[in-house]
């Protein structure tokens, strides 16, 4: 998984004098009712900023119904001009990066992580403004996390996305090959269940069947053939995880010849079953 700087840390955002611009550059009835609205709507941001660094959800009862002003707090993210034009910049400066969300290359849009749609007051805050990819930000579209433990990964606060949070087990059965995708083993609880409900969400398996199917193909002949050469479990395992250190090290966490390269050297069934077709 991919952890991200925060946009409000890259554009050097602070979030109430960020408010007390966007309020003093509108005018008319939309003016008028966020003078109203600013103290609260800054007490808001701060419940937001809050809940994600702590990891938890904001309570969309406790927050004001501003739903009949949906469509001026949207403008102000179409927009894109004067004070707001960091949106334009999130966007473009992260077009060639790797999808947080899945790993996939292209990050051409911006996922609000709490919807827009659902959270008006919400839609030009600059950590609620994640870049990823087109296909993820359709699939998410306007969920919004239940609790604590049933939501997607958070790129900007998630901060176990820096360890492996993935680990795949292979089976076969019948000569076709299988894998399931889990959290990894040494996660703690609330992060498993957390990678549990982003897998599942973001449909990560389907989406990335192919490329993990492949990648344990190619894995296993190389395995394989380091084993006949005669080299001792340990040490291919060894080799396995040094590669894994090295690409971890360059920063590629999201990347899945080395997650499969991790699940073969960590996880035991996953090297016998190597072990069963290779040597057979
Ligand atoms: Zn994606």
């Amino acid at each position: 998984m991919r952890f991200i700087q925060r946009a409000s840390q890259k554009y050097d955002i602070e979030n109430d004098q960020f408010i007390s611009m966007v309020v003093d550059g509108r005018i008319g009835e939309f003016k008028h009712f966020l003078t109203s609205y600013e103290e609260q709507w800054k007490l808001e941001i701060d419940e937001l900023i809050f809940r994600l660094e702590s990891g938890d959800i904001v309570d969309k009862t406790k927050l004001s119904d501003v739903s009949h002003q949906a469509s001026r707090f949207h403008g102000l993210y179409k927009r894109e001009r004067g004070e707001l034009k960091f949106i334009k910049d999130l966007r473009l400066s992260n077009k060639k990066e790797i999808c947080p969300y899945c790993g996939s290359p292209g990050c051409g849009t911006l996922d609000h992580y709490y919807p827009k749609a659902q959270f008006p007051q919400f839609s030009v805050i600059a950590d609620n403004l994640v870049p990823c990819c087109y296909r993820c930000n359709k699939i998410k579209g306007e969920y919004f996390p239940i609790n604590k433990y049933d939501r997607v990964i958070n790129p900007y606060f998630d901060e176990f996305s820096k360890k492996f949070i993935f680990q795949i087990e292979f089976f076969d059965v019948a000569g076709v090959l299988f894998f399931k995708l889990l959290p990894h083993f040494k996660l703690l609880p609330v992060e498993k269940e957390i990678v549990k409900s982003h897998i599942r969400r973001m449909k990560i398996k389907d989406f990335h069947t192919e490329s993990v199917l492949s990648t344990f193909e190619n894995e296993r002949d190389l395995v394989g053939s380091m084993l006949k050469e005669g080299l001792g479990e340990d040490v291919v395992k060894r080799v396995l995880k040094n590669a894994v250190d090295e690409g971890f090290a360059s920063g590629r966490t999201y990347d899945w010849s080395l997650i499969v390269k991790e699940s073969i050297a960590s996880i035991g069934t996953n090297f016998e079953l190597i072990k069963k077709i290779k040597m057979a």
